[in-house]
């Protein structure tokens, strides 16, 4: 139990919140409440990075837990960090890369695209060519929207692109701002003669823009290449960045684990005992023929190595490993002649030994497929009796279903 949770309740989570969780929702509040984006919310920035400052220590999460807000006071570094350095310490600067003055032109927001990489792509590395459409200032009017001195402050709203209304809602006058339509909240007006004819006054065209992003060797699914400023373009506004997300396509054969890829290998029994060879093609050109020796006896689901065959790290270029997973592929039922089974005897390790029950009475069953029976409980309504089915066979381990009802 802890003695308060002001803290928790702050950045919203409960008391038994991992540090992964304190931070995300830290994370998504300050984003929120960030003076810069949300000049009303007051000191609601600064509570929410002093609860995280706290709580993001163990000592002295430990401290607050124990003892409350209180058991702070006068401990080791209260000094306390500036709500701001702690911002920019998680999100490296603050808003849009930086500070800026309250003057200062506002960023454009950032292009997010994801971009499909096949596992071979990022293999070998590839370049792809991406085809986007953006807004750019235009050209004839030079983003102005008309011709110079076209552009008029809008007499309805002032300039301001919102005007106040009141409101009377009961007793109470309500003043509130609604965007102004005069001007479809731009705060100016083009006469319609004025007009740039390229862009109708919108100040911005659309444009096909043909990126070329470098898949490097070893980039992993979420990574991201940003083209800085290549964003949106209006006036009075630094365009945001464009950002692709590499979004890796799944593979019909390998499984990727960091650097390290899985390939599922069915061989047959034959080859698991007596050694061949099977093909793994490889991401590159090359085929990996594997030799498996005689006598190596590989077992369903056994893992083996091929080291240094994985996927290359990004920028070291350092190949990870390749796994080959094993599956055994059995011989049908019925497959060679009693003749043949029975050189099996002389052939594979001797069977262990039964043991013996001392004075209970031993009864020989012969299993049936288990598919059949199934298939035939779980058509049924009555799940619960296919679940005391599984517990009995639990009890008596090891006797088949025939056992079951002779004994009940
Ligand atoms: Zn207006
Ligand atoms: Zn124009």
């Amino acid at each position: 139990m802890v003695r308060e949770t002001k803290f928790y309740d702050v950045l919203g989570v409960s008391p038994d919140a991992s540090e992964s969780e304190l931070k995300k929702s830290y994370r998504k509040l300050a984003l929120k409440y960030h003076p810069d984006k949300n000049p009303e919310a007051g000191d609601k920035f600064k509570e929410i990075s002093h609860a995280y400052e706290i709580l993001s220590d163990p000592e002295r999460r430990q401290m607050y837990d124990q003892y409350g807000e209180e058991g702070l006071n006068g401990g080791p570094g209260m000094g306390g960090m500036d709500a701001e350095d702690l911002f920019s310490q998680l999100f490296g600067g603050g808003f849009g890369g930086g500070r800026r003055g309250p003057s200062g032109p506002r960023r454009g927001k950032d292009m997010v695209h994801a971009l499909k990489v096949s596992l071979e792509d990022l293999y070998n590395g590839k370049t792809s060519k991406l085809a986007l459409q953006k807004n750019i200032l235009c050209a004839k009017c030079e983003g102005k929207g008309g011709k110079e001195g076209a552009v008029q402050k809008c007499k309805s709203c002032h300039g301001q692109g919102v005007r106040l209304v009141t409101r009377q809602m009961g007793p109470m006058v309500q003043q509130m701002q609604v965007p102004c339509e005069a001007c479809q909240a731009t705060g100016e007006i083009i006469d319609e003669k004025d007009r740039c004819t390229s862009c109708r006054g919108k100040k911005v065209v659309h444009e096909k823009k043909i990126l070329e992003v470098h898949i490097d060797k070893g980039m992993r699914d979420g990574q991201k290449v940003t083209f800085s400023g290549e964003g949106d373009q209006a006036p009075n506004i630094i365009p945001g960045d464009i950002i692709i997300v590499i979004d890796e396509k799944p593979h019909p054969h390998f499984k990727r684990q960091g650097d390290d890829l899985i390939f599922e290998a069915k061989i047959d029994l034959l080859t698991a005992l007596a050694g061949g060879k099977f093909a793994i093609p490889h991401l590159d050109d090359r085929v990996l023929m594997v030799n498996i020796l005689p006598g190596e006896a590989i077992k369903p689901n056994e893992l083996k190595v091929i080291p240094n065959e994985g996927m290359p790290a990004y920028r070291t270029h350092t190949r990870g490993h390749l796994f080959v997973k094993f599956t055994i592929d059995f011989p049908a039922p019925n497959w060679t002649t009693p003749e043949n089974i029975a050189q099996l005897e002389n052939i594979l390790p001797a069977r262990p030994e039964i043991p013996t029950f001392g004075d209970k009475h031993v009864e020989d069953v012969v299993m049936a497929d288990a598919d059949a029976y199934q298939r035939s409980s779980r058509q049924g309504s009555n799940a619960a009796h296919m679940h005391d089915g599984y517990e009995d066979e639990d009890d008596h381990h090891g006797a088949g279903p025939g056992v079951q009802c002779a004994q009940q």
